[in-house]
Parts: C-alpha cells; structure tokens; sequence
C-alpha cells in the first residue's frame, strides 16, 4: 500500500504542479515576471513572458541592483509557442515555451488519475483486489464488504 500512497500524493502534486503552471501562464499574460542576478557586471535574467520560460545574460546596467521584478511589458508582448533564442542583439538564452514542462507534468499525472479511478467489476471497490470467484463476501486484501 505504500506504493498506491505514494502515487496518490505524486497524482496531487501532479495536479497542483499544471494549475501552478497555467496560473503563471495567465498571470504574465502581457506582463512580464523576472529575476536579474547581477555578478561582475554582468545581469543574469530569469523570467516568465509570453507563456514562456527564458533566460539569458547581458551586461549590467550602471548601478544595476538585481532581484525580481513584475511589471508591464513593451518589447515581447507576443507569445513564444516554440522553444527558441530571443531574436535580439545581446539577449541571447533559451525559451522554453509552458506548454513543455506543463506537458512532462501533464502526461504522467494523467496516467496516474486513470490508473487510480475506479476497480473493474468484479474487483474490490477499495483496494482493487480481483474478487473473481470469491464467495465469502469480503475482500481478503483489505477486508472491505463487497
Ligand atoms: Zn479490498
């Protein structure tokens, strides 16, 4: 049973993972979410715009402070599908569009809901053990009444 535990738990953070993931993608619709890393003049940015992760690096600006930073945007309002480099000199780092890390979290976590929905009948309705030719009338596994 600690293995059905554990896929339940894993189901749920499955779960709450994609709704965090979509919650990001709706909220910095238009906006931008970033975090600048200023080190030895250079600024390492990472953020969330345009249903995308990216990152890149470029000189600091004079006097430059770093930490996060949620605003409005001007320049990427669009929003990145494919995984691809920002097209413009000196931004160069990966984009990762959400649809990627939501579908790796997506996928198995649906497999795990279809794995955990109802037994079959003919199967105890508690633990699934296969009750086919039982006639005591309670699941020897768990005990339930069937
Ligand atoms: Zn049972």
């Amino acid at each position: 049973m600690q293995r059905s535990r554990f896929r339940k738990r894993a189901k749920w953070v499955g779960s709450v993972g994609c709704a965090v993931i979509v919650t990001a993608w709706i909220a910095t619709y238009g906006r931008i979410s970033e975090y600048a890393h200023v080190e030895n003049g250079t600024s390492t940015y990472i953020g969330i715009t345009g249903g995308a992760i990216w990152c890149f690096g470029m000189p600091s600006h004079p006097g430059e402070q770093g930490g996060w930073y949620f605003g409005e945007v001007q320049d990427h309002t669009r929003t990145f599908w494919r995984p691809r480099l920002i097209p413009a000199s000196r931004l160069d780092g990966p984009v990762i569009p959400l649809w990627i890390p939501f579908l790796i979290l997506a996928i198995p976590t649906a497999f795990l809901w279809y794995r955990d929905r109802r037994p079959p009948r003919g199967s105890c309705q508690s633990c699934g053990y296969n009750l086919t030719g039982n006639v005591s009338g309670v699941c020897p596994e768990c005990g339930t009444k069937t």
